[in-house]
């Protein structure tokens, strides 16, 4: 599987007004490895790219889910995510940047929106009970 969808070409986007960016990805680009998180679904990507001065400027939409884990009862909660309206830009001086791959930017900004810490339902039924674990064993 291709992952092509991550280059820009600017020459060729220096020739239309916008360049339409859509497809899914594998999740391996975002390379997470510490056992506390997993991507199971592809990643949608949608959204456009285009030229602004010395500015190119990507705006998309992701969706996917992940899987993280309880922290309090260590059960795996998978979580809808949704990244709509990021924007990644990139500074550039006049034909100095051929192409562009987004993959660490986008990579970046995913990873940034998935919190520490998850907690089933928000609040997790097993804190009651240990709760009262804790109290017995003091
Ligand atoms: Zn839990």
């Amino acid at each position: 599987m291709t992952q092509d969808i991550f280059k820009i070409y600017l020459d060729r986007l220096r020739l239309v007004p916008q360049q339409e960016i859509q497809g899914s990805v594998n999740p391996d680009f975002l390379e997470v490895a510490d056992g506390r998180l997993f991507f199971r679904e592809l990643i949608e990507i949608k959204g456009s790219a285009y030229l602004a001065d010395d500015h190119l400027i990507l705006h998309l939409d992701v969706t996917t889910s992940y899987i993280s884990f309880c922290k309090i009862c260590n059960e795996e909660i998978a979580t809808p995510f949704l990244l709509e309206g990021l924007y990644i830009t990139e500074d550039f001086e006049k034909g100095a940047l051929k192409e562009y791959d987004f993959r660490t930017p986008l990579r970046d900004a995913i990873l940034l929106e998935i919190p520490l810490y998850t907690e089933c339902q928000g609040s997790c039924p097993q804190r009651a009970s240990l709760k009262e674990y804790f109290k017995q064993s003091v």
